[in-house]
C-alpha cells in the first residue's frame, strides 16, 4: 500500500500534550483522530498549538477549541499540523452533509483489503495450537483465519461481514470522484452535524504534489479536519 500521508519531511515541533476527558463531547470525538503508536512523532496524544488542540495519526488530522484543557505533562515531539492547516483550509466550499453509507454500497476498494466493519481485528488465542510435522496449526481454521505465529493471533470470526477471512469487496468511499478509507471515515461520521468538502490542497512541501482532500467541519461542535485520500480500484 502507498501511504498517503499529511506530514512528509515536516520538521517535529516541541509542544504540550493533553488528556482527553470521555465526558465531555468534543474531546472524546477527538480520541480516534490520534495514533496508537509513537513513531516519528509522538500523536498519541491530542496536543496544544496556541489556543487549538491538535489530534492526527498524520493521515487524518482534527483540531478544536477546548475548555480549559487538561495538561498531559511534558512537551513532545509532534508534527507542525497547524501550519499545514493555516496553509490549506478553506470554509469557502460548496459543503454538504455527511452521512456515511453501508458497507454494502461501497463499490470500491483499495488494496489494503481491510474489512470495513472490523478493519481486520484480532484476537489472541488463549493457548498456542497443535502442530502438524510442517509447524504449522493443525487445525486448518487457525490457518485461514491467517494465524499470526509471533503474537498468537488470528483474525476475528465473529465479525459479520468478512468472518475473519479475507476481505476482497468494498471498503473505500468515493467522494467527488477521490476514493478515502471506509474505517477512516467512522469517527467524521461521528461528528454531529459534519459537513464535507473535497478540495485539491498544496501541502506546502517539495516531497508530495497537490492532492485531493477530504475536509470535514462541524459549525455546532467546533471541529474541523482533514482525511488523506487512498488508492482504489472498482470492485
Ligand atoms: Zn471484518
Amino acid at each position: 500500500m502507498r501511504r498517503r500521508d499529511l506530514l512528509k519531511a515536516a520538521t517535529a515541533l516541541l509542544l504540550p500534550t493533553i488528556d482527553l476527558r470521555p465526558f465531555i463531547d468534543r474531546e472524546r470525538l477527538m480520541r480516534p483522530f490520534c495514533d496508537t503508536e509513537n513513531l516519528r512523532y509522538d500523536c498519541t496524544r491530542p496536543f496544544l498549538d496556541g489556543e487549538m488542540a491538535y489530534a492526527t495519526d498524520s493521515r487524518r488530522l482534527i483540531r478544536g477549541y477546548l475548555d480549559g484543557p487538561a495538561l498531559a505533562g511534558a512537551e513532545v515531539r509532534v508534527p507542525p499540523v497547524s501550519q499545514l492547516f493555516d496553509r490549506v483550509w478553506r470554509d469557502d466550499l460548496r459543503w454538504r452533509e455527511f452521512q456515511l453509507p453501508a458497507i454494502e454500497q461501497l463499490i470500491h476498494r483499495s488494496n489494503t483489503g481491510n474489512c470495513p466493519a472490523c478493519d481486520n481485528r484480532r484476537i489472541v488465542l488463549p493457548e498456542y495450537p497443535e502442530w502438524n510435522h510442517e509447524g504449522r496449526p493443525k487445525d486448518r481454521t487457525i490457518e485461514l483465519l491467517d494465524y499470526d505465529i509471533d503474537d498468537n493471533s488470528i483474525r476475528d470470526a465473529s465479525c459479520p461481514v468478512c468472518r475473519g477471512r479475507r476481505y476482497d469487496r468494498g471498503n473505500a468511499l468515493e467522494l467527488d470522484g477521490t476514493c478515502f478509507d471506509y474505517t477512516f471515515l467512522k469517527p467524521v461520521a461521528a461528528i454531529p452535524q459534519v459537513e464535507w468538502a473535497v478540495v485539491q490542497a498544496d501541502l506546502g512541501n517539495r516531497y508530495c504534489d497537490p492532492r485531493k482532500l477530504l475536509f470535514f467541519r462541524s459549525q455546532v461542535c467546533e471541529l474541523s479536519g482533514m482525511v488523506c485520500p487512498l488508492d482504489a480500484v472498482p470492485v
